[in-house]
């Protein structure tokens, strides 16, 4: 049978410590053929710059072919379900699947319908589990045991699946996660500390992760203007002052509404690393997830 990664709850610690010591070696080394003759298929129903294309130098980079299913040309749009697509892919003898769709659900969905392991690419506002596992990685590498040390989440909680997946992550891993929004932004119920006021949690805090408008899950438009946003909660120079906050951000960033520039090209911006780990860490997840089941 094969094992999906729906949900960062799909994993124990000790094989997220395992995933984590791969990749650390991938980050050493980039190439080799683990997965030699072994098919992969991305199917994203939905956009993707950076999951896409890292699953996919992932998937070369273990020597794996890869397929990425171009949905504006997939049979979605000639009224194929989606589980009939996903079986067909299947058929071609793909050992994982990385799904992307808007709704959430829908990776858990799909594999009870293929033999290959479904990865969730990200669902709707649900989870994202791999953008969750290289962001404790990344943390990790910046400030090493990350245990009773604070991040701030920032930005449209409420909508975010990089949030949800991280809160439930970061928590587990005894981080503090305290989510700073404006309240049309946070969740309806936290289990973890939340404000208005982003000011009032940046002392003692080692980590901000700044997340993006998500416009398209708004039902209608829920705030005035960006800038009214911006103006409290947009990541700046002077905001951080001269403290130990690494800035985090899974992409793609709304330059100057969520970081300035300044941010951006800081030392303390870990956004191009989460990008480049990102690949390590996916190779560790798919050579799991191909080989081992
Ligand atoms: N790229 C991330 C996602 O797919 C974050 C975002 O789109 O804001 O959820």
């Amino acid at each position: 049978m094969a094992r999906n990664l729906t949900t960062t709850a799909d994993l124990t610690n000790a094989e997220i410590e395992a995933i984590f010591e791969e990749a650390s070696g991938y980050l050493e080394s980039e190439t080799n053929q683990k997965l030699r003759g072994k098919l992969v298929i991305n199917i994203f129903f939905e956009n993707s710059t950076r999951t896409r294309s890292s699953f996919e130098v992932a998937s070369r980079r273990l020597g794996a072919e890869v397929v990425s299913l171009d949905v504006a040309s997939s049979s979605e749009s000639k009224g194929e379900t989606i589980h009939d697509t996903a079986a067909n892919l299947d058929a071609m003898g793909a050992s994982a699947i990385v799904v992307r769709h808007k709704n959430a659900g829908a990776p858990k969905l799909l594999s009870k319908f293929v033999k290959a392991s479904v990865i969730n690419g990200g669902d709707g506002a649900h989870a994202h589990p791999t953008q969750a596992l290289l962001d404790l990685f990344t943390l990790r590498q910046a400030i090493g045991d990350v245990r009773g040390r604070k991040i701030l989440i920032v930005g449209d909680i409420r909508n975010s699946r990089v949030a949800n997946s991280a809160i439930k992550l970061l928590t587990r891993f005894g981080m503090k996660v305290v989510l700073a929004a404006p309240p049309h932004f946070l969740p309806k119920r936290a289990n973890v500390k939340t404000t208005w006021n982003i000011r009032d949690e940046l002392d003692g805090a080692s980590a901000i992760m700044s997340l993006r408008t998500q416009t398209e899950r708004h039902e209608k438009p829920i705030y005035a203007s960006l800038s009214d946003y911006a103006a409290n909660f947009k990541i700046t120079k002077d905001l951080l002052g001269d403290r130990d906050i690494f800035v985090m951000h899974p992409g793609p960033v709304h330059r100057n509404i969520d970081l300035d520039d300044g941010v951006l090209s800081d030392p303390r911006s870990l956004v191009l690393r989460q990008v480049h780990n990102g690949v390590a860490v996916r190779m560790a997840i798919l050579s799991k997830f191909v080989l081992e089941y």
